[in-house]
């Protein structure tokens, strides 16, 4: 029997498993959390709509009904393609006869001054439980002090794609409703959340009235947007913009760029922003038995428009293709060359707003758009219970303007941060 490693556990790794059922072959899938994170939904974790729990989901849970597969939780720290080897950090290095390289990316500071220390990255679960916790223990510090200093409830969110929007609308939400009626002695409706974006309109990956929309409706929301502004440098305060405007905020999120996995160094192709170039079929040209998928692959679109975006269904549709490749082949059948069925792109911006962009350039925004983006989501989220808890947690949340999940339970780092917010707050 052969054996298929399938590194990450993201929407690339899971697919390239899951089309391995059945197939005569041994499938190892690793990943260094125990849970699949469904990253489109990470922003209602940091902004207390949904808990961890339903974003972060068992990837034992997803796959328990498959003969053919174990779980490996463990870090993989390097890829040796001569002699067909995965190490890891906690455990003995693995050997494989086909490989699948679906690591993801994270986040990329572009270099920006603090940011690595100071920002507030949007990426995986951690980040999105930190984000809120950091918010809410400045809220707390606030209310011990008697008052809100400089920059505590200010918000900075840069990048204006579609993370970005998406946050800056949940954030003015959550102000608006939830916070003001928490926290009725501070100045919560006086908070500035402020987006910065770089370019000169929002969403550029959609047409510009759709850009325009989104703009009007944050506006509408409270969020004031800065086209054609870049953040230079960012401290625990807040961050320089443009040549040195200072925009103050002890919350700087960070939703402006992704950087592949460093381990696509370890490929032996060109990288395009850390990205490998793969063939066709989604394998390395000079190593056929090694697939790459997802946002760590560059996969040209093969329509001349560049590579294939980023993008959930863009991963799990190649990890798809590339499971299904491998069981061709332990039947002795070719691979195939990927074509990626683009079903659709869509953000939202808040209750009853959200862009759907359509294969062939139709366009939906508003409550029809807001509501398409509730039912795909809940559809593509993985397992049956995530999917009722995040169904009764937006209902409630629609019903009542109240947020489940706005506490804290967390890391130490934060609470000894807090404690030297409340010394600072209290002495000022
Ligand atoms: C905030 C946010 C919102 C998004 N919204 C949307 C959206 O609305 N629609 C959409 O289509 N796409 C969206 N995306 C993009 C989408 O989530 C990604 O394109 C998709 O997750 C990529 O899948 P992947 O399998 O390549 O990587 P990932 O899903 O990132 O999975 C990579 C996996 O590898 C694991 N891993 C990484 N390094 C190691 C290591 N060294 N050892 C072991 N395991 C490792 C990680 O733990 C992770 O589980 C969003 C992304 C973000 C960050």
């Amino acid at each position: 029997m052969t054996t298929a490693l399938v590194l990450g556990a993201g929407f690339g790794g899971l697919g390239a498993a899951r089309a391995l059922a059945g197939a005569p072959t041994d499938v190892v899938l690793v990943d260094r959390h125990d849970y699949h994170t469904f990253q489109p939904l990470l922003y209602q974790v940091a902004t207390a709509a949904l808990d961890p729990e339903t974003v972060g989901h068992p990837v034992r849970a997803l796959v328990d009904d498959q003969g053919n597969l174990r779980f490996h939780q463990a870090t993989v720290t390097g890829i040796d393609l001569g002699s067909r080897q995965v190490s890891f950090a906690e455990t003995a290095a693995l050997s494989y006869d086909h490989l699948v390289v679906a690591l993801g990316a994270g986040v990329d500071y572009f270099g920006v001054r603090g940011a690595a220390e100071h920002a507030f990255p949007l990426y995986t679960l951690e980040d999105a439980v930190r984000l809120k916790d950091h918010m809410l223990g400045r809220f707390e510090a606030s209310e011990d002090a008697g008052a809100a200093g400089p920059g505590a409830l200010d918000v900075v969110v840069v990048g204006g794609g579609p993370t970005g929007v998406e946050t800056a609308g949940a954030l003015a939400e959550w102000y608006r409703h939830e916070l003001e009626r928490d926290y009725p002695h501070l100045p919560v409706g006086d908070a500035a959340i402020t987006l910065v974006e770089r370019g000169g309109r929002l969403l550029e990956m959609f047409p510009n009235e759709i850009g325009a929309y989104a703009q009007r409706e944050l506006e509408r929301r409270g969020v004031v947007v800065r086209l054609g502004t870049e953040v230079t440098a960012v401290t625990p305060s807040g961050a320089t913009v443009g040549p040195g405007d200072q925009l103050s905020a002890q919350t700087l999120v960070w939703a402006a760029g992704l950087q592949a996995s460093p381990l696509a160094q370890a490929l032996g192709v060109e990288l395009d922003h850390g990205r490998a170039s793969v063939a066709e079929d989604l394998s390395l040209a000079a190593h056929p038995e090694v697939f790459v998928v997802g946002d760590i692959a560059l996969v040209a679109s093969g329509r001349g428009a560049g590579p294939l975006p980023q993008l959930g269904s863009v991963a799990l549709q190649a990890g798809e293709h590339a499971g299904r490749s491998i069981a061709r082949r332990a039947h002795g059948e070719p691979t195939e060359a990927f074509h990626y069925r683009d079903k659709g792109t869509m953000a939202t911006i808040g209750r009853g707003a959200a862009v759907v962009e359509l294969p062939g350039g139709h366009h939906l925004t508003g409550r029809l758009a807001w509501l398409a983006w509730g039912a795909v989501h809940l559809a593509l989220l993985t397992g049956g219970d995530s999917r009722a808890s995040t169904l009764v947690d937006w209902a409630w949340m629609f019903f009542t303007h109240d947020r489940p999940s706005r506490v804290t339970v967390g890391a130490a780092e934060e609470d000894e941060e807090l404690g030297d917010l409340r010394g600072r707050g209290s002495t000022a």
